[in-house]
């Protein structure tokens, strides 16, 4: 089956011409779904972060878990950012596409043996480590492969960030890092160890963060902790800050790319950055959401008593946000004039689960079998996350070029 899809063309990035629709013109062969990549959008992003960044001892770190397709990986690694990662697999997929490994991070919860020997006899940059036990793993295996093993600690600084409760990670009650009341100890502890090299402290307090002032709050944890260790006598080489700016669910078109500006601009204000001490930052959805949008066929329109259902042949196994947080997504009628009428549908995948629903109630103009949607926003978590439950095979990648 041949497909072909004509959306208006965005090449440029002002606001007007985003705003007429978001954009292509490419010829797909296969099936829908599909996932649907614009690269000029990523360019765009990641050269916005590379003019906030440079003049500063500022290093961004890709986390490759928002998205590790490999085209987007290499794209992201010619653009000179580092890559955050959080598996061996992660590790291995950032080496193939062309990262340094001394350009890496490695954090996670539950790094296991075979993980962090890869990751040592690589060489990767830092690890984050979340955990005393694992602090005394990686010791003793870099001391078994006579290595020294760079680290970052990872704080858990106790700063509610807002956000949906599954992607809040920086307060007391959730899993990640070790809290600030045992933190003298541990750090103690890694300058003692033999083969542990401790770099710095490492954060990282959630995602999706929309607002300044959690990251303002964070800075102001980081200053305190800082002079608190100056006293001591102990200087970090690194401050890692982690990453979860949030980007426009909304309105994508309006803001295709994240006020990075803001954001950079944020840390220059409010951290204290040491003497020759670098800042190292963990972007992930704020660097790949809004180039991708997941494209979809509309099976049925099928009409209960009181609702109008569109149902789409993507389903939560290929982006499964709005089922598992009840993420907004914008989702377009590409095949649907512009003009007319909007009425009230829900959009739902044929996966069979309840929470299999892209939206609820969603304006969108009358759509018919064999309609194609646009579902916005889905280049972050979306084919990171897809599964083959009920066996379904796992869409394809399409790029502009
Ligand atoms: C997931 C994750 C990130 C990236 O988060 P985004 O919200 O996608 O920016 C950064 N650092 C760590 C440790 C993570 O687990």
């Amino acid at each position: 089956m041949s497909l072909k899809i004509k959306i208006q063309q965005t090449k440029k990035m002002d606001k007007k011409s985003v705003q007429q629709g978001f954009a292509m013109d490419i010829v797909k062969q296969g099936q829908t779904p599909f996932y649907y990549y614009d690269l000029d959008v990523l360019r765009a992003t990641l050269s916005a972060i590379n003019r906030q960044i440079q003049g500063w001892p500022f290093t961004v770190h890709y986390a490759v878990k928002a998205n590790g397709n490999r085209r987007i990986l290499s794209e992201i690694c010619n653009h000179g950012l580092g890559a955050d990662l959080v598996s061996g697999g992660e590790v291995e997929a950032a080496l193939e596409a062309g990262f340094k490994a001394e350009d890496m991070t490695f954090s996670g919860v539950g790094k296991t043996d075979w993980e962090i020997r890869l990751a040592l006899e690589h060489g990767v940059g830092c690890f984050n480590v979340e955990s005393i036990p694992e602090l005394e793993v990686i010791n003793q295996l870099a001391g078994e492969m006579s290595a020294i093993a760079p680290i970052a600690i990872r704080v858990n600084p106790d700063i509610d960030a807002h956000t949906h409760k599954y992607i809040t990670t920086g307060t007391a009650a959730n899993k990640f890092g070790i809290g600030i009341e045992v933190l003298d100890q541990v750090v103690k502890h890694a300058i003692e160890l033999p083969h542990i090299h401790l770099r710095g402290l490492h954060f990282h307090i959630g995602s999706q963060i929309t607002q300044m002032q959690p990251f303002v709050m964070l800075c102001d944890t980081i200053n305190e902790l800082q002079a608190r260790y100056e006293r001591q006598g102990i200087a970090f080489e690194m401050i890692n800050v982690g990453g979860g700016l949030g980007i426009d669910y909304n309105s994508p078109d309006a803001h295709p790319l994240p006020d990075m500006e803001h954001y950079f601009g944020t840390y220059k204000e409010h951290l204290n950055i040491g003497h020759n001490q670098h800042i190292h930052f963990e972007l992930g959805r704020s660097i790949v959401g809004q180039c991708g949008s997941l494209i979809t066929r509309v099976v049925f329109v099928k009409e209960n008593r009181d609702k109008k259902f569109i149902i789409v042949d993507a389903g939560m196994t290929d982006l499964i946000r709005p089922a598992l947080y009840e993420a907004h997504h914008e989702i377009q009628n590409l095949t649907a004039p512009t003009s007319g009428q909007e009425e009230p549908y829900d959009v739902v995948g044929p996966v069979c689960e309840s929470s299999d629903v892209f939206a609820h109630d969603r304006m969108l103009p009358a759509t018919h079998r064999g309609d194609l949607l646009a579902i916005r926003s889905a280049g972050a978590y979306g084919e990171s996350m897809a599964s083959t439950y009920n066996m379904r095979s796992l869409p394809e990648s399409v790029f502009t070029e």
